[in-house]
């Protein structure tokens, strides 16, 4: 199964790299030309072009048998070049609907968690380490994850963000891959991603918070110290 799965994230990886860079080049504006000049319009960076085919390769997915109960792939959205990502465990019922993360309750506290930072969620990437919603939203197998995980892994070399939380013990356990409780894994920031360049931070999932608000003063620890984090690297929030 592992080699299946290295040999898939190799042809994914392959797959990727035959796609065309978005490279346009403006003809020049001759002198003599009439009418106003024209505003330099915004080229696609490589890695949308990229991740658009990520995206497509996604949805078409049947690694699991989530394909077979799922009504839309929930491919992940916001800033595909952020410097912050945000990893869930898998979509629920509404963003089954939508095929949009984290969108419903858990999402809109997600959504707070993010502002009270000072940022919106159109400047991070938000995610999920399955792209499938579990039927009645039960816990991700480890069949599931192991067959959605190259997806991830792609969309994190494409993007690479600076900065990762992962939400909830699922993300944090299969980001990290270990298999220690969520509480000796937060309060402090790993090393991630190739050579450790990224830091990661752990926190509770915001359906958790719903359920047990006394989390809620861990999570806002958590979110200070991404912050924190991010603004020694420079980031400005
Ligand atoms: N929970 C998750 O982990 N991800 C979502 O997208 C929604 C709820």
């Amino acid at each position: 199964m592992r080699e299946e799965l290295a040999s898939l994230a190799r042809d994914l990886r392959s797959y990727i790299e035959t796609l065309e860079p978005a490279v346009r080049v403006e003809a020049p504006r001759s002198e003599n030309t009439v009418g106003p000049p024209r505003t330099p319009q915004p080229r696609p960076a490589a890695s949308d072009v990229k991740l658009q085919g990520l995206r497509e390769e996604v949805s078409r997915c049947t690694g699991c048998a989530l394909h077979k109960t799922r009504r839309n792939v929930v491919f992940g959205e916001g800033d595909e070049d952020a410097d912050i990502a945000f990893i869930g465990e898998a979509p629920g019922g509404d963003e089954d609907i939508q095929g949009r993360p984290f969108v419903g309750r858990a999402g809109q506290l997600l959504t707070k968690i993010i502002e009270s930072i000072a940022l919106r969620r159109e400047d991070v990437f938000i995610g999920n380490v399955l792209k499938c919603r579990p039927p009645g939203n039960r816990d991700p197998s480890p069949g599931e994850i192991e067959a959605c995980m190259p997806f991830l892994k792609v969309q994190m070399e494409l993007i690479r963000p600076r900065i990762v939380c992962a939400l909830g013990r699922f993300a944090a356990q299969t980001l990290l891959g270990v298999d220690k409780s969520l509480s000796s894994l937060r309060g402090r920031v790993h090393r991630w991603g190739p050579g450790g360049t990224v830091k990661l931070v752990v926190t509770y999932h915001p359906a958790a918070c719903l359920r047990y608000p006394q989390y809620k003063r861990s999570v806002w620890e958590d979110i200070q110290r991404l912050r924190d984090e991010y603004r020694a690297m420079g980031g400005r929030i």
